[in-house]
């Protein structure tokens, strides 16, 4: 195929496009990507690579004197996203974390979690949905810290659809302690808690997809920690984190335009191959068109990610552009498995073909971080300028 994926890389991006790809056909080949989904197993050796690459760190430093800039990121992340989709959902998370420390983190949060963090020999994960509601968790959050006489916190309650906490060194956790009148939004303050503290128990959720990476519920029975554990300003915790949500939603929207290239190519291949009627099933026109309509959607979608992510890189307004390239991509990504999964009959079924799994991981950001639902609300208020609709 000629431009996907490669285009306008610029020379350095294309050196780093091309490092990626080279991690992932030593480490991760189809064959082990499968075999790992199949055994719901995390791909520990691939995530020290790629921190021994400098994949995770980036251009972020300890020190917390440079963000990584939002363009290496979604290469790194879409280069993932098409072969072991799991890990690049694991990198959306350690990206966040690395951003979080970076800017609020204290030296001693940085020498002791970012740093093994920015190397790959350590992991966090980012706990904030809770079991009675992700999109407006502000306003249901039930787990609560409270002071201890000594300076402390003591933690309790519970936090659902967690990625990857059973191999993470630490959480970051977001709690309330405060109830404010102005907002939900205020009152709610950033922890960092090592995930062996007593009083945490992390249980594994059967999930439909992303089976390489843990999804789980974390509860807090009285787990204890020491003032050092706020993350940067008490009850200030959510306008915090939202102040990230916009590089968090252009990760995912990398993440989900590479699941939505993966599979492309795979139909694409399948299609000139796969012969019915004596004529390759790539030659009929409606599933032809399918895939043409695909390819229409991965460039639509990755105009307005580069856009999202200069806008960044420049300081100038991104949340319509991050929203909008989110639910380009992650929709892109939908309707391209099923093209493909149509295209390829019985064979889309199988788990010798990467297509049913990318069929699966593919629903993961229609909802992830945030709704698609909630994000169309936004771009309706603030970019038409629509009566909010909730
Ligand atoms: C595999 C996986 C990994 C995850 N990883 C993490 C993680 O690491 N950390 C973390 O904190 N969370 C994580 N999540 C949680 C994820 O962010 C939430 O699932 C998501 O925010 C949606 O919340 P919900 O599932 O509670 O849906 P709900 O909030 O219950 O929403 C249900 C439906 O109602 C719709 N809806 C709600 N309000 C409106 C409205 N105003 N207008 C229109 N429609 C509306 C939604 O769009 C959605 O379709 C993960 C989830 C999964 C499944």
């Amino acid at each position: 195929m000629t431009g996907i994926g490669t285009l306008p890389d610029t020379t350095e991006q294309a050196d780093l496009r091309e490092m990626v790809r080279d991690v992932i056909s030593r480490y991760a080949p189809p064959e082990r990507v499968r075999e790992l989904d199949e055994a719901s197993a995390f791909d520990l050796e691939l995530y020290r690579a790629l921190g021994e690459a400098g994949l995770i760190a980036l251009d972020a430093q300890v020190d917390g004197s440079a963000g990584a800039d939002p363009r290496n990121q979604i290469i790194v992340l879409e280069e993932l996203a098409a072969g072991p989709t799991s890990m690049a959902v694991c990198l959306v998370v350690q990206y966040m974390g690395v951003g979080l420390l970076t800017e609020y983190g204290t030296e001693l949060h940085r020498s002791t979690v970012l740093a093994p963090l920015l190397d790959g020999s350590e992991r966090v994960s980012f706990a904030l949905t809770e079991p009675d509601g992700g999109t407006d968790v502000a306003r249901v959050m039930r787990t609560r810290a409270r002071r201890t006489d000594e300076g402390g916190w003591i933690l309790d309650g519970a936090k659902t659809w967690i990625s990857g906490p059973q191999h993470a060194a630490n959480l970051i956790v977001l709690a309330r302690t405060s109830v404010s009148e102005r907002s939900p939004i205020d009152g709610i303050t950033m922890f960092l808690v090592p995930t062996d503290t007593p009083g945490i128990t992390v249980r594994e959720l059967d999930t439909f997809a992303i089976h390489s990476l843990d999804t789980c519920e974390v509860t807090f029975q009285g787990v204890k920690v020491d003032g050092t554990a706020v993350l940067g300003e008490v009850d200030r915790g959510f306008r915090q984190v939202l102040g990230t949500l916009n590089g968090e939603r252009l990760n995912a929207a990398a993440a989900a335009l590479g699941i939505a290239r993966g599979a492309l190519e795979a139909a694409v291949d399948y299609g000139r191959q796969r012969q019915v009627f004596g004529r390759p099933v790539g030659s009929f026109q409606v599933g032809q068109h399918r895939l043409v309509d695909g390819a229409i959607q991965i460039e639509a979608a990755r105009a307005l990610m580069l856009q999202a992510a200069d806008a960044t890189a420049t300081g100038a307004r991104v949340d319509i552009l991050s929203a909008m390239a989110k639910v380009a991509a992650s929709d892109a990504a939908v309707d391209i498995t099923d093209a493909g999964m149509r295209l390829m009959g019985g064979s889309g079924f199988s788990k010798e073909y990467p297509m049913e799994r990318l069929f699966r991981d593919a629903r993961l950001y229609t909802f992830a971080p945030l709704t698609n639902e909630m994000l169309r609300n936004h771009i309706g208020e603030k970019h038409l300028g629509l009566p909010r609709s909730f």
